[in-house]
Formats: C-alpha cells, sequence, structure tokens
C-alpha cells in the first residue's frame, strides 16, 4: 500500500530554470496523498477545475520492508500550474495545485536490483506523438543514494511509499482527447488516454 509519495523539485536544472527558480543547494521535498496514486491506469481524469494541468515525468522508487528500494515506475507529479503558481507567490503550500485526485498516475513497477542501474536511465515523454520531455537520470542535482539518504534521515518513511525524483525540462499543459507515453529505456513504457 502506497501511504506517503515524496516528491523532488527541481532536480533537473534545466527544470528549475525554465520555472524561473533556482538550483536549491538541499533536496527540496514535498508531499502529494498516497491516494493520488493510480497503479498502471489506461485513463488520466484531469479535474474539473483544473485549466492548466501540467505533466511531469519523473523516475519512481519504491520502499520494500528494510526501506531499500526494490522497485520502481514511471510517475506523473501532475501540477496545477495556474494554482501553485499563486500558491508560490503568496508563499503557501501547494497541496492544492500538488495532490488532487489522480494526481499521480504511475506505470506498472519493474525490479531494481542495485541502485547504481538507475543512475543512467533515459525519460522520454511524448504528447500525441510529439516529444515534450527528455532528459536522463545522470542529469540529476542530487542523486538517487542522496534522495534516498535524506528522505530516510527526515521522514517517517514506511513500506510501500515511493519517492518521486524529480522531472527534467519540458513540462506542460495536458488537454482532454490527448494521448500521452512515458518511456524509461530500457526497462517500461506506458501511455495513458487524457479524459
Ligand atoms: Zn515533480
Amino acid at each position: 500500500m502506497i501511504q506517503n509519495i515524496w516528491c523532488v523539485g527541481r532536480n533537473y536544472a534545466e527544470h528549475a530554470k525554465e520555472l524561473g527558480n533556482e538550483v536549491p543547494t538541499e533536496p527540496l521535498i514535498f508531499l502529494k496523498a498516497g491516494s493520488c496514486a493510480t497503479l498502471a491506469a489506461k485513463e488520466i481524469h484531469l479535474p474539473e477545475w483544473g485549466t492548466d494541468v501540467h505533466h511531469e515525468m519523473e523516475l519512481a522508487l519504491q520502499f520494500d520492508e528494510n526501506l531499500q528500494i526494490d522497485e520502481a515506475c514511471i510517475a506523473l507529479d501532475l501540477t496545477e500550474r495556474a494554482k501553485q503558481s499563486q500558491l508560490k507567490a503568496k508563499g503557501h503550500p501547494w497541496t492544492l495545485a500538488k495532490s488532487f485526485k489522480e494526481a499521480c498516475p504511475l506505470s506498472s513497477f519493474f525490479p531494481v536490483n542495485d541502485i547504481e542501474e538507475l543512475a543512467n536511465l533515459n525519460l522520454i515523454f511524448t504528447v500525441n506523438g510529439k516529444i515534450r520531455q527528455q532528459g536522463n537520470t545522470n542529469q540529476m542535482i542530487f542523486t538517487i543514494p542522496q534522495l534516498v539518504d535524506f528522505v530516510r534521515q527526515h521522514f517517517p518513511v514506511m513500506p510501500g511509499d515511493l519517492l518521486l525524483t524529480g522531472t527534467p525540462s519540458g513540462v506542460g499543459p495536458l488537454k482532454r482527447g490527448d494521448t500521452v507515453e512515458a518511456e524509461i529505456v530500457g526497462k517500461i513504457t506506458h501511455k495513458w488516454a487524457i479524459k
């Protein structure tokens, strides 16, 4: 069961810059509710009130019984950007923009034998066949072992929890009728219809 979704913001320098943010000096962590996750669904239902829901494709890690990483998947850290910008400007928490229903679509999981094998993976996200996001996990500001340690050190991580490791540049809006496809090359691919 996924109780908590620990997320890292601005972990790829190019993405931090595209939103006009400074590159962080320690991991910027925020939460999505565990109940935001949908597992290997075929559809994503955008929130009725959302006018600017952005895709953020990310590598997501899952903690096992011993709080080691034993599985991983693709996660979409869906974000209502207009709402997030308003909240950011006021210095308020991002929960409304980040933690709505179905805000964390997941692919199926693939096994992780050694965390090092995640250090050089290509991520590709397309909308209606056109590439929007492309990056490699070797471009992360904080490495996966650093993120795992940081989260375990500061938070009550539970078995089954996810760690979303940040998104490469190229984030943008989704609209109803879009077909999107996310691929971690050599590991997994997943397709969703936007409703
Ligand atoms: Zn994100």
